[in-house]
């Protein structure tokens, strides 16, 4: 399979709790919870639903007091690293470092007088985390927005370089930034041009993208963008969806770009006329049955014999359509199978390696 090369920019590796993120770790994939911080339960079970579709880090917003107590409480059964996402207030950020954050998402040029900035940036220091910056075209500064007319990739950027600016003089070089805006071009540009300016990494996003369908499609053609270009460290695509479905979406991105593979890679035809057997409903119920697999396998569905054998043949696990239909193991026809098997013989074969991948 042709793979090409994808340089890498180089950045400083940063850490969000036990997740690296920059440098040559592996590009991280987050999503953010939509649930009341102060649920407590609620916010735990959908981190946990994030984490079982693979999850590197989330976000949680903080938006309160009280959020920051309840994110205590969140962070203390959390099992992956927690970003607190705060606006203006230095006192919320001071508390939820002391309750055990792993980076907070805070815009010190939005926190005010300075020796509130100072407090916040040497709380971070003291507790050994990261910051991110986060620019959204959304809340650009009213200066910028005038200066430039609409939010422009160089309003964004400018908007950054005042934030980074800050920490830089404060001597601290531990923070990732973002530059959202919805439209795709805006977004590939600014990032381009900050890339080149600073070392710290990049989190990628299009931000407010849409619903399920148009915000991936968005997102991967803007992410896809960059990343092709070697630009970006962590990734969150911002779905109006469930968080679980931006889990996913991110790791087809990466996948697709044969830049991190994880869970099952489903290659399947289009189906036609030719089909021997119900090829969407199959790759459907196969991918709902296959959910929870984190490990990375290739697995092709393929309606008949015209591209059925080629494809199973390159496939850990294949169904190529005929009389009758063929299943495929490691690249050989292994047994028949009717319609009814299909789902439940590739589910096997799959499950079957896994396990006997954990016993090695
Ligand atoms: Fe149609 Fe066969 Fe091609 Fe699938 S593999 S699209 S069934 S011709």
């Amino acid at each position: 399979m042709f793979k090409p090369e994808i340089p890498r920019r180089k950045s400083r590796k940063i850490m969000v709790g036990s997740v690296a993120v920059g440098g040559d770790a592996p590009i991280s994939v987050q999503t953010m919870t939509n649930t009341e911080t102060c649920d407590v339960e609620a916010t735990l079970a959908q981190i946990d639903r994030a984490a079982r579709a693979g999850v590197d880090i989330v976000r949680v917003s903080v938006p309160s007091m009280e959020a920051a107590e309840a994110f205590g409480e969140i962070k203390k059964r959390s099992q992956v690293p927690l970003i607190t996402d705060i606006h203006f207030d230095y006192k919320i950020a001071l508390r939820v470092a002391e309750l055990g954050a792993d980076c907070l998402r805070i815009n010190p040029g939005n926190i005010g007088r300075e020796d509130r900035v100072q407090a916040v940036v040497q709380s971070a220091k003291d507790h050994g985390i990261s910051i991110r910056i986060g620019v959204n075209a959304g809340s650009l500064e009213k200066d910028l927005q005038k200066k430039y007319g609409e939010p422009t990739p160089e309003a964004l950027v400018e908007s950054a370089m005042r934030h980074i600016e800050i920490l830089d003089r404060l001597n601290f070089p531990d923070f990732k930034v973002s530059l959202k805006a919805s439209d795709v071009f805006t977004t590939v540009e600014a990032y381009k041009i900050l890339a080149a300016q600073i070392e710290q990494p990049l989190h990628l996003g299009i931000t407010e993208a849409g619903g399920l369908r148009s915000g991936s499609v968005k997102s991967a053609i803007g992410l896809g963008m960059l990343l092709a270009a070697g630009i970006g460290d962590t990734i969150r695509v911002s779905l109006a969806a469930d968080p679980v479905e931006e889990v996913k979406v991110g790791f087809d991105i990466l996948k697709s770009l044969h830049i991190r593979s994880k869970g099952i890679n489903i290659i399947a035809c289009p189906s036609c006329s030719r089909q021997e057997f119900d090829v969407i409903k199959t790759v459907n119920a196969l991918e709902a049955r296959l959910e929870d697999v984190l490990e990375h396998m290739d697995v092709a569905v393929m309606g008949c014999v015209v591209n059925g054998p080629g494809e199973a043949r390159e496939a850990n696990f294949g169904i190529a359509g005929g009389s009758p239909n063929l299943l495929y193991v490691d690249g050989k026809p292994a047994y028949k199978v009717t319609e009814n098997e299909i789902v439940d013989q590739l589910e096997r074969q799959v499950r079957e390696r896994i396990a006997r991948m954990k016993q090695e």
